[in-house]
């Protein structure tokens, strides 16, 4: 039950972010704002106003902190977010239906969706996936219901399970991009279980000018624009979601492979080669596939090339969706992060500490904010013990002294 109180302020909030101003050219009254959220914050409504605010402009894809963000900058921000964290930091009192609302530090509680139907450009399709097509390879372990199910289930548990600041800022991105996502049958499971996305136009998928991934990195032929993406994903071949996951649980697979074809419905992809900046940390030349072959100390063949603080990612954007999906494991409080694109390892210290991985992907971390700023602006709000985008910004001096650290400055 939402008190009128709360409904008034969430009114006078919307108006003051669209405030038409004297000329009409409209803009946000920053007064009046403030007024606002003072008020809130004094009468113990935060918790309420942000999720009204939240839910009633759903559908424009507002979201209260993110306009605080948006709309306010420099003192004005700062004040804000004070008044923003400090109310929705206050203890709560039982609701009228008699539930608590139980709510801690200064993450926003924010509403479920029904996943189903909100990610209205995801199609989950078993009858079209190549283990229908491929009559030898289909499988007959699982059924087309306990897969949609297990998928839509993985789906969930991204979105709606906090904490899930980095994959709300991934799945959103998803929603928002114009184009479709459909999901298929992983089929070569069996023995050795992988995933895969891909976009269905490769030069669309690639920024203009930029290279489709696995053509000869530097030849061009992207051209931006965005296209739509396939994942293959069979959850029941992953580990099942738990604190105690390893980094073969299935969100963090499906979640490295949304990163992707997040990155492929913008048009952003570009297939560049990514380097070590120091040798201790390289792996070698060859493709993953040859460096778990030939380069692991799995079977003791080239032991000189084994080396606990070696990274492999081969790729730029192999490297973004690690980084990334570390960040979402950390995120749900599971211990260790992955170390690099080739086999299962974990990293190993200095590289765990994300300020030391934030100083030394410096570059690769800024591009990737550059180019994304909205998720990345997201994420850098994940709490965990690995957010090296929290440490680059807080590297690059974007977050203002003494601000809560889910609270960065313009980006
Ligand atoms: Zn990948």
């Amino acid at each position: 039950m939402t008190s009128g109180a709360a409904q008034s302020l969430v009114d006078r909030l919307y108006a003051a972010f669209n405030d038409p101003g004297i000329l009409g050219l409209g803009g946000t009254d920053e007064d009046a704002v403030m007024q606002a959220l003072s008020e809130a914050k004094a009468k113990n409504l935060m918790h309420e106003v942000d999720a009204l605010y939240n839910s009633r402009y759903a559908e424009k894809e507002l979201n209260l902190k993110d306009e605080l963000d948006d709309e306010l900058s420099g003192e004005d921000f700062d004040k804000a977010m004070r008044l923003y964290n400090d109310g929705m930091a206050a203890p709560q009192e039982a609701t009228a239906s008699g539930r608590k609302v139980a709510v801690h530090g200064t993450m926003a509680p924010r509403a479920s969706v029904d996943v189903r139907t909100f990610f209205d450009n995801i199609i989950i399709d078993w009858e079209n996936s190549e283990h229908k097509l491929n009559g030898d390879q289909e499988r007959t372990d699982i059924s087309k219901e306990s897969w949609e199910n297990a998928v839509w289930d993985v789906l969930d548990f991204l979105y709606n399970k906090s904490p899930f600041e980095t994959a709300r800022a991934i799945l959103d991105a998803i929603k928002n991009s114009g184009k479709k996502l459909t999901i298929f049958v992983e089929e070569f499971a069996f023995v050795n279980p992988n995933s895969h996305a891909f976009p269905t136009d490769p030069a669309t998928a690639t920024r203009n000018g930029g290279t489709p991934e696995g053509e000869t990195p530097g030849t061009g032929g992207g051209a931006g624009g965005g296209s739509d993406s396939v994942i293959r994903f069979t959850p029941q071949d992953w580990e099942v979601e738990s604190s105690s996951a390893s980094i073969k649980a299935r969100d963090e697979t499906l979640l490295h492979e949304l990163f992707h074809a997040m990155r492929q419905m913008r048009g952003l992809e570009d297939e560049v080669t990514i380097t070590a900046p120091f040798d201790t940390m390289n792996r070698g030349e060859g493709t993953d596939t040859e460096l778990i072959v030939n380069g692991s100390s799995l079977n003791g063949e080239a032991p000189e090339k084994e080396n606990p603080h070696r990274e492999h990612y081969g790729t730029q954007e192999e490297f973004f969706s690690v980084v990334l999906t570390n960040i979402h494991r950390s995120e749900k409080g599971r211990a260790g992060v992955k170390r690099d694109h080739v086999g299962d390892t974990m990293l190993v210290p200095p590289m765990s500490n994300a300020a030391n991985f934030a100083s030394t992907w410096k570059p690769q971390l800024h591009y990737l904010c550059e180019d994304m700023p909205d998720v990345c602006r997201r994420v850098a709000g994940a709490l965990g013990n690995f957010n090296p985008i929290f440490e680059l910004y807080r590297l690059e001096g974007r977050y203002p002294a003494g601000a809560a650290r889910n609270a960065p400055t313009a980006s």
